[in-house]
């Protein structure tokens, strides 16, 4: 059967909200880097469901976590003691800079859970005028109406109501306005250690550094978004382990459950004891089955030996792009990102090289400023990585204009 006959006897997404922009494809299933199109046709998966399934699908690890917490216990609430949330946890702030941790369902939700963090830390302290938070333009930190107002982006925000107040954006990577902005109403800058969704932006060691150093100077907290970069896609733990910047709160999620929906927000003390009991809450937040998966997912990325193979593949995937773009200089303009968090600023429009990538069986993500985005899995081989550039390669052919 072919996948457009799979898909009219399915008949189903006209029943489905339209605020997606669908491909005409669908999966039946997985292994590792490859997904298998429901007409047989094989995709190395440079997409992972957008950052998430770093260990690849159908991982016998997490398949067998999975089976083993489902026989057993899926859900208590909050109220009582959750030993597998208590391990995650301790795991978590063993490897990182937080000595505590909240978990939530999503990225959004984390991402909130660490701005309600720093408001509540600043008035506990005696500063509740210190509410701001302060964010980069181009932002990207979710979809709730709080998370929209941080991102600032005009074009997520239109005909959702009156923004969120308190949110501040200043122009990316500036140092000066950053400055200028942060006031005796600021609780917080927030920030991407590389903007995922607006086209692998990063910001350098030096900036961060300066950001921290202005943070400590003013009594503001620094919160880093790490919902996309965390957990093993830049080569290590967390982006921030590999430039020297520690963050006070941090937000994970994509890449934590594989694929189960789990996210966390992890903080320091200080910043964490304001949240007395009561102050915040979840119903799924934590659960054990959420838990055991995100545990061994946690347990296999955190190796050192395991980040050091991501930076090393990493770096020959951008060696590999890097050669695309000498070859390919009218589609390819500039290479760009860290690790396994990587971008292709395009010449065409992005949506047809991703398309044309898609016709060689390669899977990508867009990105803001016509950048194809990478995100292979963590577990990419070398001969995946070398099978990948091949059909980037072909993809690039197909849309090369002829002199
Ligand atoms: C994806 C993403 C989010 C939102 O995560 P959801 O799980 O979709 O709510 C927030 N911040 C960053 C940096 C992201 O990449």
């Amino acid at each position: 059967m072919s996948a457009g006959a799979y898909l009219d006897a399915a008949s189903g997404v006209d029943y489905l909200y339209p605020c997606f922009r669908r491909a005409e494809i669908a999966f039946s299933h997985g292994e590792g880097a490859w997904l298998i199109a429901t007409d047989g046709r094989r995709y190395l998966d440079f997409a992972t469901g957008i950052a998430v399934t770093g260990l690849g699908h159908s991982h016998p690890a997490l398949v067998e976590a999975l089976q083993r917490q489902g026989a057993r216990l899926w859900h208590v609430s909050n109220a009582v003691r959750i030993p597998e949330q208590e391990a995650l946890a301790r795991l978590l702030c063993g490897k990182t800079f937080a000595d505590r941790v909240f978990f939530n369902n999503s990225g959004a939700e984390a991402v909130e859970t660490a701005i309600k963090t720093a408001r509540r830390r600043q008035f506990f302290a005696g500063w509740p005028e210190r509410s701001d938070i302060v964010t980069f333009a181009g932002a990207f930190h979710g979809r709730t109406l709080a998370t929209l107002a941080a991102g600032g982006q005009a074009k997520y925000l239109e005909g959702f109501g009156p923004p969120a107040p308190g949110f501040k954006a200043v122009p990316f990577g500036d140092l000066d306005a950053l400055d200028a902005a942060c006031g005796p109403e600021t609780a917080a800058v927030l920030l991407e250690p590389i903007q995922g969704e607006s086209g692998v932006r990063k910001l350098e060691a030096s900036a961060l550094a300066h950001i921290r150093d202005l943070c400590d100077r003013r009594g503001i907290l620094l919160i880093f978004d790490e919902v996309q970069t965390g957990i093993g896609r830049t080569g290590r733990l967390f982006a921030y382990q590999g430039v020297g910047v520690t963050p006070d709160i941090l937000a994970t999620a994509k890449g934590l459950g594989n694929g189960f929906p789990v996210a966390a927000c992890l903080a320091n003390e200080r910043a964490a004891a304001a949240m007395r009991p009561g102050t915040h809450g979840s119903t799924f937040g934590g659960n054990p089955l959420a838990m055991a998966i995100a545990r061994k997912t946690v347990e296999i990325v955190a190796d050192e030996t395991f980040l050091g193979d991501v930076r090393r593949k990493g770096g020959k995937l951008f060696t590999g792009l890097q050669a695309l773009v000498d070859d390919f200089p009218d589609v390819f303009e500039e290479a760009r990102g860290e690790g396994m968090l990587l971008g292709l600023l395009c010449r065409p429009p992005v949506e047809t090289v991703i398309e044309a990538a898609r016709a060689n069986g390669l899977l990508s993500v867009t990105a803001g400023d016509n950048v194809l985005r990478l995100l292979p899995p963590l577990i990419l081989s070398d001969e995946e990585i070398e099978e990948g550039l091949r059909r980037l390669g072909l993809a690039a052919q197909s849309l090369r204009v002829e002199p």
